[in-house]
């Protein structure tokens, strides 16, 4: 039997997204090859689900999506069982994480195939391949081993993401209701969390996105975005949207159009840009964006040094003194900025380093001071194999290296270098990480997070009095006070690690 597993790990322990990435494997198949969902989001146990399904014998394929962290904890193990248990199953992975860490995730030994970038065309591709037993070395985007060795397919252009078929909402809601993917965030009571287009124009060397899309990018037309979101407000009850492109603003006709079809629907929506893309929009697309309901976007700062956003590759023409002008030009239409950043990059020498963290934290503090409205994000640094990028060069030359094996990944320091928490760079003392986590610390307290809706307003005054001489004298050092109180008080949730 030729059926299908479509696996998507436990990515949240809450405010569970809908899984976007196998809703359109199974949109890609459909009507070609039977298949199941199975979302270890919403499994007490997927496992017990995946092996039941596997004892039937009539499923040949798992397909499996690997994001970073989190994902890799039921990937990693559920696929050696598999291979174990039922070694007739082809395992097929998919995902950032198994494109960037391919040779490992091949080399493991329980991973047969990777998708390597988007699976419409590939992924069926593939298993009309393996059925009929024919050739893989035309199809596009998919990496295997041949005889030992890794070999790594032609890329294929980006789709008119318009030519893609309709995502199995229905068939998705009969295994898991769609109103539990539907959760109550800062945007609303029934956040949808959608993909409107693929890839980014950008090169930036510290991003996951690069390796894989190679700065190409395509958007489904304003049109076709709406009637989806409509479908789903009529159908489910959707009242706001997180849009998770890596890139939603790319083209200003797009984003005002979708903006003057969505705003008589009273829907609140959310999604990521560049500070520079969205600068040269004009006063009326921001107001335009405002009155539809665009509450906040997420922006990579990254740094306020203009040598270090060149070294990162960040293209485009943004700098320091656009970051800190457009966090003022945000706060006149009403719309909150996040703007995230990556410290503790590679230098010369050591005071180097600590000398751009403590700039860092100073040109954080001057953003707050512009926009106090500004949330930030804070992440160290964490190299991706963006081979040739100058930053990775970089990381190489002071010492830093991949694992090779795949089950390093569920040790505890991967775990937190995909999470971007704990980077395993040489050239970071841990003096320098902790300085970073501190000022975090710190910051969260003086200035929470509006996203988290749990905090009464008595927490957040309590804590910023609590933090104010800390953060006004720069005393980061040894912050326990705090951050006893956030666990145990607030029980803190911190955006990047538990989603916007
Ligand atoms: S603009 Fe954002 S998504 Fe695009 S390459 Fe740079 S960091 Fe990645």
């Amino acid at each position: 039997m030729n059926k299908v597993i479509l696996f998507n790990p436990r990515a949240a322990h809450h405010n569970v997204r809908i899984p976007n990435s196998i809703l359109q494997l199974g949109a890609a198949i459909e009507g070609k090859f039977e298949y199941e969902f199975v979302d270890g989001n919403r499994e007490n146990d997927p496992w017990q689900r995946i092996e039941s399904l596997l004892q039937t014998g009539e499923f040949r394929y798992f397909g499996c999506t690997a994001m970073p962290a989190m994902q890799l904890k039921q990937a990693i193990p559920f696929s050696q069982k598999i291979r174990t248990q039922f070694p007739e199953i082809v395992i097929i992975w998919g995902g950032y994480f198994a494109s960037n860490q391919h040779k490992s995730v091949l080399n493991s030994g329980f991973v047969d195939y990777v998708v390597d970038g988007p699976g419409d065309i590939a992924f069926p591709k593939l298993l009309t391949a393996l059925a009929e037993n024919q050739p893989l070395d035309a199809i596009e985007n998919l990496i295997f081993k041949r005889d030992g060795n890794i070999i790594r397919n032609a890329r294929e252009a980006l789709l008119d993401q318009d030519s893609l078929p309709p995502l199995p909402y229905e068939k998705l809601n009969r295994a898991y209701s769609i109103d539990g993917y539907l959760g109550r965030t800062y945007l609303g009571r029934k956040t949808l969390a959608y993909h409107s287009s693929m890839g980014c124009p950008f090169s930036c060397s510290f991003c996951a996105v690069v390796p894989i899309y190679n700065a190409r990018w395509r958007g489904k037309s304003a049109k076709n975005i709406y009637s989806d979101v409509k479908f789903l407000k009529e159908n489910y009850g959707a009242d706001a949207i997180e849009f998770h492109d890596n890139n939603f603003f790319v083209s200003e006709k797009r984003t005002v159009e979708f903006a003057n079809l969505i705003a008589p629907e009273n829907m609140v929506w959310w999604g990521e840009a560049r500070i520079d893309t969205l600068n040269k929009y004009s006063d009326d697309s921001l107001r335009r964006m405002r009155d539809s309901g665009c509450k906040m976007i997420f922006f990579g700062a990254e740094t306020g040094n203009d040598a270090v956003l060149q070294q990162m590759n960040k293209g485009g023409t943004q700098s320091g003194e656009q970051i800190k002008a457009f966090a003022a030009r945000m706060a006149q239409f009403d719309i909150i900025p996040e703007y995230s950043f990556v410290l503790g990059m590679p230098a010369d020498s050591p005071e180097k380093v600590m000398r751009q963290i403590d700039e860092d934290i100073e040109f954080i503090k001057e953003i707050k001071r512009i926009n106090p409205a500004t949330e930030i994000i804070i992440y160290v640094y964490s190299p991706v194999p963006t081979e040739g990028s100058e930053l990775y060069e970089l990381a190489k030359e002071n010492g830093f290296k991949f694992t090779e094996k795949l089950t390093d990944w569920l040790n505890p320091e991967w775990e937190n270098f995909d999470l971007r928490k704990n980077p395993l760079t040489p050239w970071l003392t841990p003096e320098m990480v902790d300085k970073i986590r501190n000022f975090e610390t710190v910051l969260n307290a003086y200035h929470p997070t509006v996203s988290d809706i749990k905090l009464s307003a008595f927490q957040r005054k309590t804590m910023r009095l609590i933090s104010a001489l800390r953060y006004k004298t720069n005393l980061f050092r040894w912050p326990y006070e705090l951050r006893f109180l956030q666990s145990r008080w607030l029980r803190y949730r911190q955006p990047e690690i538990e989603g916007f």
